[in-house]
């Protein structure tokens, strides 16, 4: 392991992703004006994108964390989700912003909309730092979307490679 960036096709700097999220901030600021959103991070990949986010964000709002299974040390989906963490707060008539890293397959988060689409959200959108459209199993509605990326393996950033590199402050990958 090292903390160098890969020598793979995808590579996201720090500043890229620091200028991006100030674009989606920006963006949820105004779609969400005189509402005060709830935003859940679904741990354990989207901890940095969420903390930077929620920072840029600049308006009050509440926060909540949730966990599902995901890939554990395998880099291919079994196809099953499960709850590992639940939430802490109701989202009954809140305006809830789901914060995930990446929709791969959409698998999770097709899993995850529906789960809390039946704790009666007022309403439930999503915000993915990545996107990895050529892998998609089940369409997704992603409204703030950091970044389109191909068919790669990608980490950091929060992201893992075998539970390491969460830690880089860029995205990388490795050919
Ligand atoms: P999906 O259910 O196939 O969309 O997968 C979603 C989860 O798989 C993400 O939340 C990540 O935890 C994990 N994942 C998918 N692609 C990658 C990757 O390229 N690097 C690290 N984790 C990934």
């Amino acid at each position: 392991m090292s903390l160098a960036p890969g020598n793979g096709p995808v590579q996201i700097t720090q500043d890229q992703l620091q200028a991006r999220i100030h674009e989606l901030a920006q963006r949820i600021r105004d779609d969400y004006a005189g509402r005060d959103p709830h935003l859940i991070c679904v741990l354990n990949g989207a901890f940095m994108f969420y903390t930077d986010l929620v920072r840029a964000l600049g308006v009050p709002c509440t926060i909540d964390f949730l966990q599902a299974s995901s890939y554990g040390n395998e880099k291919q989906s079994s196809g099953e989700v499960k709850l590992v963490k639940d939430l802490q707060f109701p989202i009954s008539d809140r305006d809830v912003i789901l914060v995930e890293d990446i929709v791969d397959t959409g698998i999770t988060m097709s899993y995850l909309l529906h789960y809390l689409q039946g704790r009666g959200p007022a309403s439930l959108k999503v915000a993915a730092l990545l996107s990895k459209p050529s892998r998609r199993k089940v369409e997704v509605p992603v409204e703030y979307l950091g970044f389109t990326i191909p068919d790669a393996f990608v980490y950091g950033y929060g992201l893992d490679r075998s539970q390491y590199d969460r830690n880089l402050p860029f995205i990388t990958s490795q050919d």
